[in-house]
């Protein structure tokens, strides 16, 4: 068992963090266009398609070094909505495009969503179906040589400003597991809207909204997988969020625990630095504690992808020791900070933008319900 990144990661890794602290800082109010020009320079970087094969316009790494290059962007950059855009773009989007897109899919879609030029969503959630994904009221029916959509979709990360979508919808109605199918849906389809961003207390920088499907007509050479494979689809880009994505919040707690170090150091109280105090140092080390073990399984699950493994638990475990500490932490930064903690400032971001965590890429009791399940604890 090896711990160490290799030197090209570290080397990237330490690219990555330098470039989104110094080019991806987020303005002050959120506006689409400056977003676009960001995420138009991260994709220069590779940063949006770390995992993607180098022939599809990736960077071809293993789940392994794109979840250190996705705590790079988390350390590096303080937009963490940013960062969670673009997770959310490359593991609930492109990686499914890469586990089920046909050839022809995969050459037309990918490249213009790893340089940047274009931006990614996916529709699963529904007002009547959050947890209950198999719950989907969208309808899909094939009509000749396409498919015809009508359903609404809420919650959609990056939706505001999303050119293509993976929208799930059901094609066989009391279907169950094999119900579903996916779409590749071009944002401009006739029939396709998008609500007002939506005004969030955590990740303010990840546009978020409404997506309403009226008559959407779908080239039936756009479903991703095949007609019943849309289940499997979402499990996929579930056990790449649960992974990966999560990496950006380690990223994120590293910075933050670094800085309550060095405020600890500096803040005198008592005539002595309040870092002396076992009661603050304590405080500390628990933060510390908590970001690594949670790191330690988020990598062995990110070394579970690499080898193919189906195990379920092992991202599941990681999405709950990341997404609890993350918040936990961020509580602590904050005492730490004393009143300054509750001003506009990095601790309590840290715990805004880490509350949501707790519910997408399936909630906390939904991951412990499929890891009791896979125990054989719990009813299927
Ligand atoms: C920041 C953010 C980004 C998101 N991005 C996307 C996106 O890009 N695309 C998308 O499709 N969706 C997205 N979502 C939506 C997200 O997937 C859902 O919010 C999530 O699945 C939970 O659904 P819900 O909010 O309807 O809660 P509900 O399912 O209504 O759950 C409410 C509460 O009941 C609990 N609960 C429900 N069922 C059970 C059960 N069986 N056992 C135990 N407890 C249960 C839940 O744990 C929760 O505490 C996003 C959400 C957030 C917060």
């Amino acid at each position: 068992m090896n711990f160490d990144l290799d030197p090209e990661t570290e080397e990237m890794r330490d690219a990555i963090a330098s470039f989104a602290r110094h080019k991806l800082g987020a303005p002050a109010e959120f506006d689409p266009e400056e977003f676009r020009q960001r995420w138009l320079l991260a994709g220069k970087q590779g940063v949006v398609g770390t995992a993607i094969p180098e022939e599809y316009g990736g960077l071809g790494q293993s789940a392994v070094t794109a979840a250190a290059l996705m705590e790079a962007l988390g350390y590096g950059c303080r937009d963490t909505g940013f960062t969670f855009s673009v997770a959310a773009h490359l593991f609930a989007c492109l990686m499914p495009v890469v586990e089920f897109g046909t050839e022809e899919q995969k050459r037309r879609w990918l490249p213009a969503l790893c340089s940047g030029e274009r931006i990614a969503a996916h529709g699963i959630t529904e007002p009547e179906a959050g947890s209950d994904a198999l719950g989907l009221r969208t309808r899909a029916v094939r009509d000749g040589d396409h498919y015809v959509l009508n359903g609404d979709k809420c919650f959609t990360t990056n939706s505001p400003v999303a050119d293509v979508f993976v929208m799930q919808a059901v094609t066989r109605p009391g279907g169950g597991f094999f119900g579903l199918t996916s779409f590749l849906v071009e944002a401009d389809t006739p029939g396709l809207t998008v609500g007002p961003p939506y005004s969030k207390v955590g990740l303010r920088g990840s546009p978020m909204a409404d997506v309403h499907l009226e008559d959407v007509r779908v080239p039936a050479d756009q479903v991703l997988g095949s007609e019943g494979a849309g289940a499997s689809v979402f499990t996929s880009s579930m056990k790449w969020e649960r992974t990966c994505l999560f990496a950006g919040f380690l990223g994120v707690m590293r910075r933050v625990t670094e800085s309550t170090v060095d405020y600890a150091k500096e803040r005198r109280q008592f005539g002595s630095p309040i870092g002396g105090f076992q009661a603050v140092s304590h405080r500390i080390v628990d933060m510390t504690l908590r970001l690594e073990s949670a790191r330690l399984m988020l990598y062995k699950a990110a070394a579970g992808l690499d080898d193919g493994s189906q195990d379920e638990i092992a991202p599941a475990l990681a999405k709950l020791a990341v997404s609890e500490a993350a918040v936990q932490l961020g509580l602590d930064a904050v005492q730490v900070r004393g009143a300054l903690g509750i001003l506009d400032g990095e601790a309590e971001t840290l715990v805004r933008d880490a509350l949501p965590s707790r519910i997408f890429s399936g909630t906390n009791d939904i991951q412990k319900n499929n890891i009791a399940r896979a125990m054989g604890l719990a009813r299927r």
